[in-house]
């Protein structure tokens, strides 16, 4: 029965205390011809591979609820990678791996230890999950972690994530790190390698960038992946982490049961089973990155940062504006993070298809002319 004459519920004082103040993410979306925000990959995937996946699609039973641990798909990832079915755990999306992991491993007295510039959805699930969050701020210039630093905050903390390739930097960690947090501390480390496909050799997708062959012998290493970025498949929303047995027990303990549903498994296995036809993709991702940066590098007063991933950090006078112009003017949308702490005037640009990054190198070079 409908209330009559009531007055608008206040949810205020009955939401969780530690939720309050939380707002919906907006990914700042206006439908734009050209969308280099969020670091999709935007070049076609091969007809082998999309047919490959439709027809997974269609021979799902819909009626039928999933297998709970995506066994299949786990058993395809952990061959790829060299590890056992208890070493892999598959997620909604990367994304709600590290909310669980936060949910697992954090809490008060759990702290957790970040290098922003960085993932910002970290310090978001951590303090959802009531964790004090660690801050070990990167080089202001080359992005760069502290590494002593980095290893002191470590000491008393219960985890640290890293990201390599970093988002939204680029740069790759440099493994004696993770050698180092491993040998003289006792956290858990997440290296987030969202990007990894695309730094490194083309034809590895990733596994020579990749510190997933370390996992075996590390029990406190875990590594986070995802089908999101370089297998084109965000919206699908499949990730995983490799980890130690006990950790993905945990894990699989509190997850939501039914997560991964029957449609993502089945496509997410076709992919993966056919990650080799991806290889001319990342290629081409990687070639056009280079490409573009050289082309932004050329565009007086435009400072661009080296990337091991699918976008690059670029600088420029009045980045606020020329983001809003590109979107308006334009119909280019990408993302602003000038008023990022460390960030000042920076956006960040997905690499797109040739014609993409062509439209976002002759629209720049006039912006940043008319906004210097
Ligand atoms: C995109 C991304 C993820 C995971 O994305 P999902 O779509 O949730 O799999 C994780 N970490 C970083 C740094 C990312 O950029």
């Amino acid at each position: 029965m409908a209330d009559r004459g009531a007055s608008p519920l206040d949810v205020t004082g009955r939401v969780r205390p530690a939720l309050a103040g939380f707002e919906p993410y907006d990914p700042a979306f206006t439908p734009c011809r050209i969308n280099l925000s969020a670091n999709e990959n935007t070049h076609p995937l091969p007809a082998s591979v999309t047919e490959a996946m439709r027809a997974a699609a269609v021979s799902c039973a819909l009626n039928r609820y999933p297998d709970p641990m995506a066994n299949d798909l786990r058993d395809l990832l952990a061959a790829w990678h060299g590890v056992e079915r208890a070493n892999v755990m598959v997620g909604n999306g990367g994304d709600e791996l590290l909310f669980n992991l936060l949910f697992t491993f954090g809490g008060p007295g759990h702290a957790l230890v970040t290098c922003p510039p960085d993932f910002s959805e970290y310090a978001n699930f951590a303090k959802m999950c009531e964790t004090p969050c660690v801050e070990v701020w990167r080089d202001a210039n080359t992005f760069e972690v502290d590494a002593d630093a980095l290893v002191d905050a470590a000491r008393s903390a219960s985890l640290v994530i890293l990201t390599s390739p970093n988002n939204p930097t680029g740069n790759l960690l440099d493994p004696a790190l993770v050698r180092r947090l491993l040998d003289e501390t006792n956290a858990l480390v997440l290296v987030d390698e969202a990007y990894v496909e695309f730094a490194g050799t083309p034809s590895h997708l990733g596994e020579d960038a990749s510190l997933v062959c370390w996992v075996a012998g590390c029990p406190r290493l875990m590594v986070l992946r995802t089908l999101s970025k370089a297998f084109g498949l965000a919206g699908l929303r499949a990730g995983y982490l490799v980890a130690d047995p006990a950790v993905i027990d945990a894990l699989a303990s509190i997850r939501q049961i039914y997560s991964e549903d029957v449609l993502a498994q089945a496509v997410a296995a076709a992919a993966v089973s056919r990650r080799r036809e991806l290889v001319g993709v990342v290629a081409d991702v990687v070639a056009e990155r280079e490409r573009l940066a050289a082309g932004l590098a050329a565009i007086p007063g435009v400072e661009v940062w080296p990337s091991a991933a699918n976008f690059l950090l670029v600088r420029l006078p009045g980045a606020s504006r020329v983001r809003a112009r590109l979107r308006d003017e334009y119909s280019i949308l990408v993302r602003d993070f000038s008023y990022a702490p460390g960030l000042a005037d920076c956006l960040r640009l997905t690499v797109g298809t040739r014609e993409e990054n062509d439209r976002l190198l002759d629209a720049l070079s006039i912006l940043a002319r008319e906004e210097a």
